[in-house]
């Protein structure tokens, strides 16, 4: 290699590389900097299973990062570029995201070297069941150990067949739903959880857009509305974020950028219309509302006011970093930006809304589905009507004032339909992921402003995290 030229670190080394940037700006005992950096485990798995008349062999990972708490969490990716290196990764990354977001969990992640548009539906179960039972039989899925849950390709269809795969191993276990999370409701899932991180990444914006200090840090002003958002991968994360910051904050949406290409519409493009052209023809060329660029990549450089990564690692590295213009980057995907890259855009200025924080939604809706499952009870079931009825009492008073008072004074609008209807499960699961996310970013943020050695979301996410876990190996006595 010549003399000279800077290498991209790979994304294991790029998230050692941001830990290391937090810890030097803490004081931890001798030994806890490493013990806390280091994955505890990485399992390898191959494993054969007869399609169209031939054995095909899989190989498969599960790393647990850390276990200062159990069970462990971390998404399974189906992905031909899933290795050793993407799994530790990514697992420490969990083990940061869910102290951030106080969820009780350590950090796992898991991932099978496949491309699942290859194999249909009957095959990807057969292949699912199969990795399932091999994880399962080392308590590497297990509702007390190790809980995993969706990532890129994959979804509730795939986390279905693995709760049942180790319901069928494990027939007593009478928690045996609680061991992965992701499910669809039908099959002891939670409602809210397929939109969670992109519900999460809203949340977050909609949260840094509280704050005037922080939307001046960007160089930008106002509120979400009329923003110009370019989103990368249109997928679970990518879709559910692009939509809610379009229909419901009045973003527009000016790129999307996906594996065949990339739309560009100043004008706004409709996310609905692109998710299902992509249903339909697999992928966005030639959708006839905006205007199709071949090389996609290119379009993470193009002028926008924020920019959502939401599908791989490393896509914004040291090859294009200095030319992406965005002032506001939030990282839905896990790892989006590599570690020279967050230097030289840190440089300029652009403030970063970290992976941790910003795609942390998922584990979060995660964490309610799991002590739903555990407690085998939906949320809101015992007080719903209750709320409702001391909720009538207040209405049938106020509607007796307002009778009383004539034109004086009356209910507005839809008040009393409002007012009187009781929160079920998706309310329950929204309040309770906009407050995860509002707590977490005031966390960071407190760092981020409070010291005067910090000057970047990430370092203070980093800080708030290692802490956190360093709390609780200390009381464990370690
Ligand atoms: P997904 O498989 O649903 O979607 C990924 C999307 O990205 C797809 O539409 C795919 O076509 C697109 N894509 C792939 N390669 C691309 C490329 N080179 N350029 C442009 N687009 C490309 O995956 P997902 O679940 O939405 O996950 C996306 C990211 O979010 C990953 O980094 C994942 O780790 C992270 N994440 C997901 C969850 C979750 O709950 N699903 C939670 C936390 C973090």
């Amino acid at each position: 290699m010549d003399a000279g030229v800077i290498t991209e670190p790979t994304f294991r080394e790029s998230v050692d590389m941001m830990f290391n940037r937090a810890v030097a700006l803490m004081e931890l005992p001798p030994g806890l900097e490493d013990k806390i950096r280091v994955c505890n485990s990485t399992y390898m798995v191959r494993f054969g299973v007869k399609l169209r008349g031939s054995i095909h062999t899989f190989t498969g990972y599960r790393s647990v990062h850390s276990e200062h708490m159990e069970p462990v969490k971390g998404g399974i990716r189906y992905s031909l570029g899933v290795n050793q290196d993407e799994v530790e990764a990514l697992a420490a990354l969990m083990t940061y995201k869910c102290a951030l977001v106080e969820t009780p969990f350590g950090g796992s992640k898991g991932g099978l070297c496949i491309d699942p548009r290859q194999y249909d539906e009957d095959e990807l179960e057969r292949i699912t069941r199969r990795f399932a039972y091999e994880l399962a039989k080392r308590h590497l899925i297990d509702p007390a150990q190790n809980v995993p849950a969706p990532d890129m390709g994959t979804g509730e269809r795939e986390m279905a067949w693995i709760a049942d795969q180790y319901a069928r191993m494990n027939t007593t276990d009478i928690n045996a739903k609680a061991c992965v999370t992701g499910k669809p409701p039908h099959a002891g899932g939670i409602q809210g959880r397929v939109e969670a991180t992109g519900r999460g990444v809203q949340y977050a914006l909609q949260e840094f857009f509280r704050h005037p200090e922080d939307i001046a840090a960007a160089g930008l002003s106002g509120t979400l509305d009329g923003k110009r958002v370019v989103v990368q991968g249109l997928g679970n994360v990518g879709y559910h974020a692009a939509k809610f910051l379009r229909e419901e904050d009045g973003s527009i949406v000016t790129g999307i950028i996906e594996r065949d290409g990339a739309l560009v519409s100043d004008d706004g493009i409709d996310v609905e219309a692109v998710h299902k052209w992509i249903a339909n023809h697999g992928g966005v060329k030639g959708f006839p509302d905006a205007t199709f660029i071949e090389d996609g990549a290119s379009v993470l450089e193009k002028d926008c006011d924020i920019l959502v990564p939401a599908a791989l690692e490393g896509v914004i590295n040291l090859g294009n970093a200095a030319r992406v213009t965005a002032p506001l980057i939030i990282e839905a995907a896990n790892g989006p930006v590599t570690a020279g890259a967050d230097e030289i855009l840190r440089n300029k200025g652009t403030v970063i809304i970290p992976d941790m924080y910003a795609n942390a939604g998922g584990v979060t809706v995660s964490y309610f589905e799991w002590v739903k499952n555990l407690s085998h009870i939906r949320f809101g079931r015992m007080q719903r009507r209750q709320e409702e009825a001391r909720h009538l009492l207040i209405v049938d008073e106020l509607q007796r004032l307002s009778d009383n008072l004539g034109d004086a004074w009356s209910m507005t609008g839809d008040f009393k339909d409002k007012y009187l209807r009781g929160a079920g499960e998706l309310e329950l699961v929204r309040s309770g992921l906009d407050d995860t996310m509002r707590s977490a970013y005031q966390a960071m943020r407190e760092v981020w402003h409070g010291r005067d050695d910090v000057s970047d979301l990430r370092t203070a996410a980093y800080i708030v995290s290692i802490s956190r876990v360093a709390d609780s190996y200390r009381a464990k006595g370690l």
